[in-house]
């Protein structure tokens, strides 16, 4: 009896060898989903490899041992093997449980435990008819009306019962085993079957005439795609230069080639444009991997990929992980957009992925951006990836011209929130029966709501923030934790009465500018517009699209790919919205944040203007982004970066404690901080000793000190960071990190109080 090695669908560290039964043997294979007993449960999991036993090539984070026999294959088409390479390699540089990586390759809708079903075997079937149809056959005789009422029963319900609702019928039910009638089986809550694929009829619409830059950029791509090799790009264009149309083209070379693309985008509900200019292209040939998407549909979509039926995969962050095959193209879109990185569980970064997928699959690999990460830049800058630039518009006005606005000397009339010169720009706009966006990356009425008597402003209960002023909820919300309360009357601190809003969010600017603009039609896009109502974020795109809205004000939500020809107005009504957040990549999200909403300008027919409202006019990330010059904004940030090591100059690793016990909180950050600066100190440092020393060496130890919110959702939270010179180098630290971090987790830290430790490898925010 042979056995094989699997990784189980629990976040558990390691991989497990299991016994392959007999009856089982030929129907298992390297990616094969099967159900495993764990403990005394049964889980779903996948084959990682064959011939697995003790001893067999040691895994960075695994443990192997002769567990069980594998309980059931699942009737499901294998995981490609270059995804299980894939999530050996997440496990092992992110410091995740393989289990928890594995999950994300199940495809959607499976459940990491296994349910027990009992249903009708096909003798089983047969019998119930024949009882039916009154038919005498000694092996299919029932044998009684009781059995073959839960034969009928069992039979009608698709996908089975679970042995407890059957427990009053005990007896019945081992009579009805031993005839083989049904039996007791693990399943894979799964949807149902894969329906037929829709008709692909590729190339609906004619592609345009490239310009001089997109063809130049596509000669290149074309000969990475002909070579079959991994070949690195980053594709520097800017908005409005037709980034999607080198995209789609590269992506019908590689499929004339015979091989697959995958093109990743931030985040699909905010692109709906996106999508529908690739099925328009490719039909049917496109799976769009959306997880608003109802399970079933995704189910099929991963279905249609795995089956080749579908050749291009577009889809956000998780997407990096869709079941293509023969892969030849790795697209990622506005590269350098913070939704790649995963916040919470596995923390992976998306686009750092697509380029290990790429280089494993010797695929050509196009990272696309207006404004490309400092880390991307870089390494296009050594020669690691070849540089394309695109720097005008595919559309026939040139990028728009920024004016900054001065708000220390330029004061908007009380609760316009606009200056004079934003105000006659928007009068202007909705005169010519054009359309403005009014971007502020802050939702909600008002930031805060304060006593104007002792100056104590509302606080969240459990996390160490203000809370914002929702009006039209009539709600003081915590944007960290969710918690939402009615505003207090009198101040609790003073008892006094003038507790008022001050500050701007989007529904206060969207208020101010209903009342400023009588008549104008107003659409709001935010995460408070969008969980209001499903669909809202894309109906009022659409909307805007339609001209049906004149003004559309919004947060970030607004900056992203959209293309709105009828936009000629851009305003920033306050470009200081984050740019003091203590963390080192604030002045990078603001020229990022500046720069594309910026791009949302002037698209169509007419040439586009934008006003940028500012306290601090003279920032060099708002000077960059009005003169369109990434070249002085990279050298300004990078020479900053370098001077701290900061990435892309040095690599990050974020460690961060949280538990109740604020004490048990800090003593457990010390502690490992010290074991960590002595090397191996400690007795609970399992990891390579010595790695980490103190100052100047291979890797710096910062902090520990309370995380700059210190606690969130009651939780104490403290973090430490590990900076290194050489990401080979973080390796080791980040191993002893995980031994370190477990044993504290395990023994509830050394005085009883439990304290979470969540590793972040490249963290994209130190909050
Ligand atoms: P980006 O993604 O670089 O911001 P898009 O791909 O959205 O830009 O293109 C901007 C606009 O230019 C779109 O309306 C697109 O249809 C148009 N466009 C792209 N390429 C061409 C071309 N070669 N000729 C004419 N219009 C083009
Ligand atoms: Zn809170």
């Amino acid at each position: 009896m042979s056995a094989v090695e699997v990784a189980v669908a629990l976040p558990v560290t390691g991989t497990f060898s299991y016994r392959v039964p007999d009856r089982l043997t030929g129907q298992i294979d390297i990616g094969s989903q099967v159900v495993v007993p764990f403990g005394r449960r049964r889980v779903a999991g996948l084959v990682m490899a064959l011939g697995a036993s003790e001893g067999a090539s040691p895994r960075p984070t695994g443990r192997a041992r002769v567990e069980a026999e594998i309980a059931e294959v699942a009737q499901a088409p294998s995981v490609p093997p270059s995804l299980l390479a894939l999530a050996r390699f997440v496990a092992d540089y992110y410091g995740a449980p393989i289990g928890e990586v594995v999950r994300t390759l199940l495809p959607p809708g499976t459940r990491p435990a296994a349910r027990r079903r009992v249903v009708a075997t096909k003798l089983g079937r047969k019998a119930l008819v024949a009882a039916g149809a009154a038919l005498r056959r000694a092996d299919l005789d029932v044998g009684g009306a009781d059995q073959e009422r839960l034969l009928a029963r069992i039979v009608a319900a698709a996908g089975g019962l679970a042995p407890r609702s059957l427990a009053a019928d005990r007896a019945t039910l081992e009579r009805l085993v031993a005839r083989g009638f049904v039996e007791a089986r693990d399943r894979l809550a799964r949807a149902a079957r894969p329906e037929a694929a829709p008709r692909v009829d590729v190339a609906t619409r004619a592609p345009p005439t490239l310009t001089a830059d997109q063809s130049a950029a596509l000669t290149e791509i074309s000969a990475a795609i002909d070579a079959r090799a991994f070949r690195p790009f980053l594709l520097h264009g800017v908005t409005g230069s037709g980034k999607t149309e080198v995209y789609m083209q590269a992506a019908a070379r590689t499929l004339a080639a015979g091989r697959t693309a995958l093109v990743l985008v931030p985040e699909i509900a905010l692109t709906p444009q996106l999508s529908s200019r690739f099925r328009a292209r490719f039909g049917g040939g496109v799976a769009v991997l959306h997880s608003d998407l109802p399970p079933g549909e995704r189910t099929r979509e991963w279905h249609r990929l795995r089956r080749g039926e579908a050749r291009v995969a577009l889809g956000a962050r998780s997407a990096v992980f869709a079941p293509l095959v023969d892969l030849g193209l790795v697209v990622v879109d506005e590269e350098h957009d913070g939704s790649y990185k995963q916040q919470e569980g596995v923390r992976y970064h998306a686009r750092d992925l697509a380029l290990v997928r790429a280089r494993d699959a010797r695929a050509t690999c196009l990272l696309g951006s207006a404004t490309p990460s400092l880390e991307s830049f870089e390494a296009a800058r050594r020669g690691r990836y070849r540089l394309l630039a695109m720097p005008s518009r595919a559309t026939p006005h040139p990028l728009p011209e920024i004016e900054i606005v001065d708000l220390r000397l330029h004061r908007p009339a009380p609760g316009t929130f606009l200056s004079g010169r934003l105000t006659a720009a928007v009068r202007a706009t909705l005169a010519a029966g054009r359309q403005a966006i009014l971007f502020l990356n802050r939702r909600g009425f008002a930031t805060l709501v304060l006593c104007r008597d002792c100056g104590v402003a509302a606080r969240c209960r459990d996390c160490s923030v203000a809370l914002v002023w929702h009006r039209a909820m009539r709600r003081l919300v915590c944007h960290w934790c969710g918690l939402a309360e009615r505003p207090p009357e009198t101040c609790p601190a003073c008892g006094g009465a003038r507790v008022e809003p001050l500050g701007v969010g989007t529904e206060r600017v969207e208020a101010a500018l209903a009342e400023t603009f009588p008549g104008a039609r107003i659409g709001r896009i935010d995460r408070d517009a969008a969980a209001a109502r499903r669909g809202t974020t894309e109906a009022t795109l659409a909307a805007a699209a339609r001209g049906e809205i004149d003004l559309i004000v919004g947060t970030q939500m607004i900056a992203k790919g959209h293309d709105l020809p009828g936009v000629t107005l851009v305003g920033v009504v306050l470009a200081d919205v984050g740019m003091c957040l203590p963390d080192f990549r604030a002045g990078e999200r603001t020229f990022q944040l500046v720069t594309q909403v910026a791009g949302r300008a002037g698209r169509g027919d007419e040439p586009g203007r934008v006003i940028v409202q500012t306290f601090q006019p003279d920032h060099p990330s708002l000077v960059a982004a009005a003169r369109h010059d990434y070249a002085a904004f990279f050298a300004a940030e990078a020479a900053e970066r370098a001077k701290l090591g900061n990435p892309p100059f040095g690599f990050l690793a974020l460690v961060r404690f949280e538990g109740a016990d604020a004490a048990a909180v800090e003593r457990c950050a010390r502690e490992l901080a010290a074991s960590l600066r002595t090397g191996c100190g400690t007795p609970t440092l399992r990891g390579p000793p010595s790695v980490v020393v103190q100052n100047g060496g291979a890797v710096r130890v910062l902090g520990p000190g309370p995380a700059p919110i210190a606690r969130v959702r009651g939780m104490h939270r403290w973090q430490l960071a590990l900076k290194a010179t050489e990401r080979k180098t973080l390796r080791p630290a980040v191993a002893a990190i995980i031994a370190l971090g477990s044993a504290a987790g395990r023994s509830g830290g050394a005085h009883g109080a439990r304290v979470r430790v969540v590793l972040d490898v490249d963290p994209v925010s130190l909050l």
